[in-house]
């Protein structure tokens, strides 16, 4: 099963680092062949070769606010691959600023790469996906702004919340070209940017998620290429949290609960 995507072509933007390479490595791993980019020439030099035994990865410097950029991307990709079969639009900012001192370009360069970046790379991609006749566009978003918010993330969870607005209508003018149009929203994952947290921090983090872990990217990449599969071909315009339930408590009462159980069924007979 979630074989279909076996010598397809897939974009994953920002897929230097993170998330972006937990995508590309399942896709890789699933023998797709797969265009990784990003700003840093180097990071993706690295990431290349770090996944090289996973499968046919390669890297294109890319950055996704810049239209011409994305369009210079889908065209490496088209002659690299000869198409796209695959668009994973996860590049993504998350810097943190209060609403007191948010600067109008902070707030210019969150909505510009992660709401801009995510349509651009969409219109880039669009010829190559039609030409596909089963083209596939999986988003990541986030569970922050859809579901949940952060101090410091008004900025960021507007615009995770915007690309769900923008799935919708895509998927609507994009079905008559046989393109479906998802989103991925994950909950805590663990990336090079959370381990610098520091384990104690990581462990309190971990404790507010029934599943009591962090998701890792592979956890995301694995939702990202359902959507991506022939099996998933008649889904469009929706959204999977993967969050480890991280979304569900409706208050510390009922995470204590599940800990109380936990700490009483350690074996979990249950
Ligand atoms: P990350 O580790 O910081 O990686 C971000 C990736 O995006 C890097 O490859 C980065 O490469 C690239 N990128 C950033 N700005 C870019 C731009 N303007 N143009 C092209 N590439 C760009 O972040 P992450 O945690 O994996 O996050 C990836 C996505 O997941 C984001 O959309 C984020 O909102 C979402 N997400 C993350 C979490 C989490 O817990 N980590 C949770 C929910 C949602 P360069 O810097 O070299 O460009």
């Amino acid at each position: 099963m979630f074989d279909s995507i076996k010598g397809r072509s897939v974009v994953v933007t920002g897929g230097s680092r993170g998330i972006g390479r937990g995508i590309a490595r399942v896709f890789a791993l699933a023998g797709a062949r797969v265009l990784i980019t990003g700003r840093d020439e180097s990071a993706l030099d690295a990431t290349v070769r770090d996944l090289s035994s996973a499968g046919r990865v390669s890297a294109f410097a890319a950055d996704v606010a810049d239209r011409g950029k994305c369009d210079e991307m889908a065209r490496a990709a088209v002659e690299r691959h000869g198409g796209i079969d695959v668009l994973c639009a996860n590049a993504g900012i998350f810097p943190s600023a209060r609403l007191t001192e948010m600067t109008p370009e902070a707030l210019d360069e969150v909505l510009g790469t992660n709401v801009k970046g995510t349509i651009f790379a969409v219109q880039a991609c669009l010829p190559a996906l039609a030409e596909s006749g089963r083209g596939r566009v999986v988003v990541t978003s986030s569970i922050t702004g859809p579901t949940t918010g952060y101090p410091g993330w008004s900025h960021y969870g507007a615009s995770k919340a915007a690309q769900l607005g923008f799935i919708r209508t895509a998927a609507l003018e994009l079905a008559p070209k046989k393109i479906t149009v998802n989103a991925v929203l994950p909950g805590s994952v663990m990336t090079e940017d959370l381990k610098a947290l520091g384990q104690d921090r990581l462990d309190a983090m971990a404790a507010s998620i029934p599943l009591s872990r962090l998701g890792s990217a592979e956890d995301i990449g694995n939702a990202a290429l359902f959507l991506a599969s022939d099996e998933a071909g008649y889904i469009t315009g929706q959204t999977i949290v993967v969050d480890g339930g991280q979304v569900l408590p409706e208050s510390p009462e009922a995470l204590k609960e599940i800990q109380s159980d936990a700490e009483s069924d350690p074996v979990g007979r249950l």
